[in-house]
């Protein structure tokens, strides 16, 4: 079983769905020819799709096109249920990096064809995620820089300041949706600045002052 840790209070959570935002920075949305959404557009990523910091992304056989996406991950401690935008980051636990892998060319097929994403961004290896700091050390999370290098060369640097759906407007949003239960785990989009990567790289993920991730690819 995945789990999701806090090392400095000694927590860990089994991991349960991850809900995923697309389009939560408009640059990101341009630059793949995407209109930004009046709502928050959501997909899912299952618990086996997680590896974590040190491990090795597998890009299946069926893509030739295999992207990271950098992005701020909420791990949630409380059940919360329609919980209001301003009662909402008291069921935050705490916040990591995750990347967002995504076989594009699988994921603009299934587009195409108004087909659901799951194949394109849940396969196994999809979601690496780093450990987590409790949400009482993360002072103002939207105001992180995220960034992201391929084989040292820095590919994303963006700043949380840029999401269009804030924290607490996500969760509560998701909320009314889908009970959140202690494990679940928000990744809330990326900034700009995705791309490609290949068998043989390295990616290194980082919300500055809070997580980092070296992963690997194959
Ligand atoms: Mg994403």
């Amino acid at each position: 079983m995945k789990t999701a840790r806090i090392p400095a209070s000694s927590q860990a959570f089994p991991i349960g769905k991850i809900v995923c935002l697309a389009r939560n920075y408009a640059e990101h949305a341009r630059e793949l020819g995407n209109e930004t959404p009046a709502a928050p557009v959501l997909f899912m990523k299952p618990a086996s799709s997680v590896i974590g910091d040190g491990e090795t992304v597998r890009i299946p056989g069926y893509s030739q096109e295999c992207h990271y996406e950098v992005e701020l991950a909420v791990l949630i401690g409380r059940e919360c249920r329609a919980a209001g935008a301003d009662r909402a980051l008291e069921y935050v636990a705490g916040y990591g990096a995750a990347i967002d892998m995504t076989l594009r060319d699988v994921q603009n097929g299934l587009k195409a064809k108004g087909l659901p994403w799951e194949i394109a961004k849940g396969f196994d290896t999809a979601c690496p995620l780093s450990d987590f700091v409790p949400a009482s050390e993360v002072v103002d999370p939207h105001n992180l820089r995220l960034l992201l290098s391929v084989n040292g060369e820095k590919r994303q640097d963006g700043c949380s300041s840029d999401m269009i759906n804030r924290v607490p407007e996500i969760v509560a949003y998701i909320s009314r949706i889908f009970t959140l239960y202690p494990g679940d785990v928000i990744l809330t989009g990326t900034p700009a600045g995705v791309g490609r990567v290949v068998a043989g790289d390295v990616m290194e993920a980082e919300i500055e002052g809070v997580a980092r991730l070296t992963v690997y690819v194959q």
